[in-house]
């Protein structure tokens, strides 16, 4: 701040920084507002990254933290309730300041000069934890429309409460949020999910008509009624399971989110009673599909789809050992934790009490337990492999897969028969056998 004032330039700490001072807290990260144009910026500074120098922003690295500097601007004309076509470096902080979306964010701070600008009363409303845009909510909203789901965002995150005309306007524009694009829904959704209460969020989402612009599917679930202890509706047994999964943890609350949302198309009416038979592997479907659409990285829609299509395990205490190490050769044992966690979450929200933590802690020991005494629980663990059978005489081919999956689930079943010579006995015999079955498969030599 000392070198941009040294050099001429006003430069103002503003948007989250400022507020969280407001509330109280430490901010986290920092975003500038100043006079100088990006070039002039870059003059006087070592490290300046050209983040978005088209709409007026620079990074500047210092001492290896980033620090966003804007240059003050109006913002062009709106076409498509999207960001501006153009942008246009001004001179005033008051009318960068009221450009900005909620009366929250338009405060600005110069500690240098003891300088707290504050022209559209944030402070008044963050004592008062509320969410006001500025101005005429229709035309903030109308401006570009992500800042509908931005006050939604907002109110999760802090536990705000959103000014009755601001949400009104967001029921009355919702429709407008499927011209913004999926990448900036998902950064929204992502800060939602790690909030402390996502449900709030996805039922204020649901109310004014957002969600059913990106996620119709759990829109779908609101009013399908469960059978048997759930006390939920779909809708709001998936959100609260979301709440209930590790803030920490984003991959098992999206699973948790979104672990039954193949209910509501399988739901079927069999003798009056309602089922939903192979929800999971519809709900993995949807989720893997749904994932990608809101563009998550491939492997998180992967990683999610495959917690959601394990998700309906039922651990008694009766399971053997071998069908604990069974459970995680299907699983995969870099997926075991997750899924368990997942599955505390969901049992959980059935009722919104606790149901299963004991077993499910229980469950938990005994995999680890298995892990550590080093039995086999995937192909790689086996005492052979495919180039020790093809020596041993079995010939490569689609086969060779299907006799290491039969000594896999062997050696699952009695950790004693791993070794090489039994293995390869047992690979025989069962190679025969399945020949003797299977005539089309017999080698030619
Ligand atoms: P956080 O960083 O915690 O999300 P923030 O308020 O800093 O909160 P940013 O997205 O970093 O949010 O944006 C910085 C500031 O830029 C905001 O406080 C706000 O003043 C302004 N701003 C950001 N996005 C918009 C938008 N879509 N419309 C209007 N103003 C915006
Ligand atoms: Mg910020």
């Amino acid at each position: 701040m000392t070198r941009f004032r040294q050099s001429g330039y006003e430069l103002f700490l503003v948007g989250g920084a400022v507020r969280n001072l407001v509330l109280g807290g430490e901010p986290v990260d920092f975003d500038f507002a100043t006079n100088a144009t990006p070039d002039q910026v870059a003059l006087a500074f070592r490290r300046v990254i050209p983040t978005g120098a088209k709409h007026g922003t620079v990074t500047i690295v210092h001492d290896s933290t980033h620090y966003e500097v804007t240059t003050y601007r109006a913002e062009g004309p709106y076409t498509d309730s999207r960001r501006p076509d153009r942008v246009e470096f001004i001179s005033d902080i008051f009318a960068d300041l009221a450009r900005r979306d909620f009366t929250m964010n338009s405060m600005a701070l110069d500690p240098l000069a003891d300088r707290f600008l504050d022209p559209h009363n944030g402070e008044a409303d963050i004592h008062n934890r509320l969410i006001r845009a500025i101005g005429d909510p229709h035309e903030r909203f109308s401006e570009d429309a992500l800042r509908m789901l931005r006050a939604i965002r907002f109110a999760t995150q802090l536990e705000f409460v959103i000014d009755a005309p601001t949400f009104a306007a967001i029921g009355a524009l919702s429709a407008r949020l499927a011209s913004v694009s999926l990448e900036r829904i998902r950064d929204e959704l992502t800060r939602i999910l790690a909030s402390r209460t996502p449900s709030q969020g996805f039922r204020m989402m649901a109310e004014t008509g957002l969600l059913a612009t990106f996620l119709p599917e759990l829109v779908a679930a609101i009013g399908v009624e469960q059978r048997g202890r759930h006390h939920f509706d779909v809708f709001e047994h998936s959100i609260i399971a979301a709440d209930a999964a590790r803030r920490d943890n984003p991959d098992v609350r999206l699973a948790a989110l979104l672990h039954d949302i193949g209910k509501p198309p399988t739901l079927e009416i069999r003798d009056g009673e309602r089922t939903f038979h192979g929800h999971d592997g519809e709900s993995a479907r949807m989720t893997d599909a749904i994932l990608r659409r809101l563009k998550y990285p491939n492997a998180v829609a992967s990683r999610v789809a495959h917690l959601v299509r394990h998700h309906m395990f039922h651990y008694t205490d009766e399971w053997t050992d071998a069908a604990v190490r069974r459970f995680i050769a299907r699983v995969g044992k870099e997926s075991i934790a997750d899924l368990i966690e997942l599955r505390r979450a969901d049992t959980y929200a059935v009722a919104a009490a606790r149901g299963h933590e004991q077993s499910l802690a229980a469950l938990l020991q005994r995999v680890a337990d298995q892990l550590s005494s080093d039995h086999a629980v995937s192909l790689k663990d086996l005492a052979v492999n495919g180039r020790t059978l093809i020596e041993a005489g079995i010939p490569k081919g689609p086969l060779l897969g299907v006799v290491l999956e039969h000594l896999l689930e062997t050696v699952i079943d009695d950790p004693s028969l791993n070794t090489p010579d039994t293995l390869v006995g047992i690979a025989r015999r069962f190679y025969e056998s399945r020949l003797a079955t299977t005539p089309a498969r017999i080698p030619t030599e």
